[in-house]
């Protein structure tokens, strides 16, 4: 005896990820599509200041609108903690890039103890940017978490 249900469709819901669609719905807003391309356009973007954060500091939303009804969908969070902090990630990038290649450089030279600690620089490095990474997006997720009550608005 089969204990398969035959009425089922068995086949999953086919669900494109947002940016395989060409159009998304204005779900918190007028419900009507709205062009992907405005979501990835940095140029349609635009940016305000929201509010203040727990440091003082003002924290300003990047974000995009629905072109029928005004309804305000956020893209990131920033503060000055943020950007000192994004910029602090793009000068250990570019440490970690330096130790990488100082590595490769030795260990083509048959240098391995200059190999050895410049590889165990770049790891550190690398370390730091993972760690330092988690903390922004749990900063940039507390303030989204603190504003969002404000944001959605429809005009
Ligand atoms: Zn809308």
């Amino acid at each position: 005896m089969s204990t398969k249900n035959s009425g089922q469709e068995e086949k999953p819901l086919e669900q494109p990820g947002p940016f395989k669609q060409k159009t998304f719905a204005c779900d918190r807003g007028c419900r009507k599509q709205i062009s992907i391309e405005r979501i990835k356009s940095p140029g349609q973007w635009q940016r305000r200041i929201i509010g203040k954060w727990t440091d003082g500091s003002e924290v300003e939303m990047t974000y995009f609108t629905c072109p029928h009804c005004g309804t305000e969908y956020p893209i990131a969070f920033t503060n000055s903690e943020v950007i000192k902090r994004l910029n602090g990630q793009t000068a250990r990038q570019e440490k970690l890039k330096k130790f990488m290649q100082q590595a490769q450089q030795h260990g083509t030279k048959g240098n391995f103890q200059g190999q050895s600690k410049a590889a165990i620089k770049a790891d550190k490095i690398y370390r730091q940017i993972m760690r330092e990474q988690a903390a922004l997006n749990e900063l940039q997720q507390d303030m989204k978490g603190a504003f969002e009550n404000d944001l959605y608005i429809q005009k």
